[in-house]
């Protein structure tokens, strides 16, 4: 129902290989080497070396359309790479299509000017740095996007940034070299051209990271997410992105394709979980027979493997949407899949930490980290009950003039 063209089949059976061949054996070198004492938020060279790899293959920038600086896939086309990469925790920054650089990258290409492309798109495109997205703050409710109360002020030929900010996913990472910022340009505005985005560089005077943030204990080192302040930090003009007071339009075309990379890779986390829920029920006896022969197991198996398919068919339909009717024809089954998605993949881990016992609890399997990162979807990117009142609201107004 949902084909995929030559040219992606061509590109997944590549992917496939290099995660068997590359990632997966790098992968556990990576977890290794962050492990040694000292070296949590140093890059393990073995990132570096996977990323020459994928890029030489021609496996790089999948995520974005434009074929001058991406691959060129379609969302469609692009949708199976991304959950293939899901199942790693480290397989989307060797092809460099992790979060938030990838929201970043298309925020710049689409709407960044010739200076911020060639200073900072081009080095993310190329892989050499990363970066963050700094919208969300502690002292408001954020996810309604018009309450963020960073300032933004014009002052002469620069702008002064005053906010502190929390959740900034990859501020951690050593290569990080700088945030897009948004913030308020015009308090006095309508609410939706209140606010602004602004690249503010990492290493600029008055900006501070605070500390890293845990996520239900994992730091997710070396990228990590953070609290960061920005202490009155002065930028050129030519450092706002696409004008003032478009802010809110930027961050709900970045939001689009992002949601449907996160739900595909949700996916393939729950992919690799129900495998690891049926090896395990097939080769530990309970009660004189494998846990898989229990009637109770079999249920999880079953019910996992159908809520994956219903999922995965909603996702690549946003998919479809995206590439035939743009980010707002697609806003009802972005919210859709944004809903969907992570619950199911939340209920799919869970299941497979039940399986498991106790091994599924500890940090022998990589089942609660994957379920960590499945339940952080369900705020992140805009909480549920966010997307419940977009699609209920959308629905109630169908066939309305
Ligand atoms: C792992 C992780 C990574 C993140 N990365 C980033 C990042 O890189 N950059 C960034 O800016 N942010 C990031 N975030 C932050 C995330 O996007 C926000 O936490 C999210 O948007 C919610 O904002 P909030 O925390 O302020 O919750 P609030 O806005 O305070 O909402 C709290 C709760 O209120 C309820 N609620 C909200 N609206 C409604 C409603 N209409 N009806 C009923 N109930 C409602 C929901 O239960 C919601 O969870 C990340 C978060 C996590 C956990």
């Amino acid at each position: 129902m949902y084909e995929l063209s030559a040219r992606a089949r061509e590109i997944r059976e590549r992917l496939l290989g290099f995660m068997h061949e590359v990632v997966e054996p790098g992968e556990r070198d990576y977890l290794a080497a962050i492990a040694q004492p000292g070296q949590r938020w140093e890059i393990p060279p073995v990132m570096e070396e996977m990323k020459r790899k994928a890029r030489s293959a021609g496996l790089w920038n999948l995520f974005l359309p434009d074929s001058r600086n991406g691959a060129g896939l379609s969302n469609l086309d692009y949708a199976p790479m991304a959950e293939i990469m899901g199942r790693s925790l480290i397989a989307p920054e060797v092809f460099n299509c992790s979060a938030p650089d990838t929201g970043n990258m298309e925020v710049l290409h689409l709407y960044g000017n010739e200076f911020q492309k060639r200073q900072w798109l081009e080095p993310l495109l190329a892989g050499d740095i990363r970066s963050g997205y700094a919208m969300t703050e502690p002292d408001v409710a954020s996810s309604d996007a018009t309450n963020i109360r960073c300032r933004i002020l014009r002052d002469g030929d620069h702008y002064r940034i005053s906010g502190r900010k929390w959740w900034t996913s990859g501020a951690m990472d050593p290569r990080c070299k700088f945030f897009i910022v948004m913030g308020q340009t015009d308090p006095e505005a309508k609410p939706h051209a209140r606010q602004s985005m602004v690249i503010v560089p990492r290493d600029a005077p008055g900006v501070r990271i605070l500390r890293p943030l845990q996520l239900f204990g994992f730091d997710d080192a070396p990228n990590g997410h953070a609290e960061v302040a920005f202490e009155d930090a002065r930028v050129p003009l030519g450092n706002l992105i696409y004008g003032e007071g478009k802010g809110f339009e930027i961050a709900q075309s970045r939001l689009g394709p992002g949601r449907v990379h996160h739900c595909m890779r949700l996916i393939g986390l729950a992919e690799r979980a129900i495998e690891a829920m049926v090896a395990r029920a097939k080769s530990r006896i309970v009660f004189g027979q494998p846990i898989a022969r229990h009637g109770m197991a079999q249920e999880a198996i079953a019910l996992s493997r159908c809520e994956i398919e219903q999922a995965r068919l909603l996702t690549l339909s946003t998919a479809q949407a995206l590439d035939k009717q743009g980010t707002r024809g697609a806003r009802d089954r972005v919210s859709m899949i944004k809903i969907v998605v992570p619950r199911m993949a939340c209920q799919v881990i869970d299941r497979a930490i039940q399986i498991h016992g106790g091994a599924g609890l500890c940090e022998d399997s990589f089942l609660s980290h994957a379920y960590a990162g499945a339940r952080s979807l369900r705020i992140a990117d805009g909480p549920d009950e966010v997307h419940i009142m977009t699609l209920a609201k959308m629905e109630c107004s169908r066939g309305e003039g």
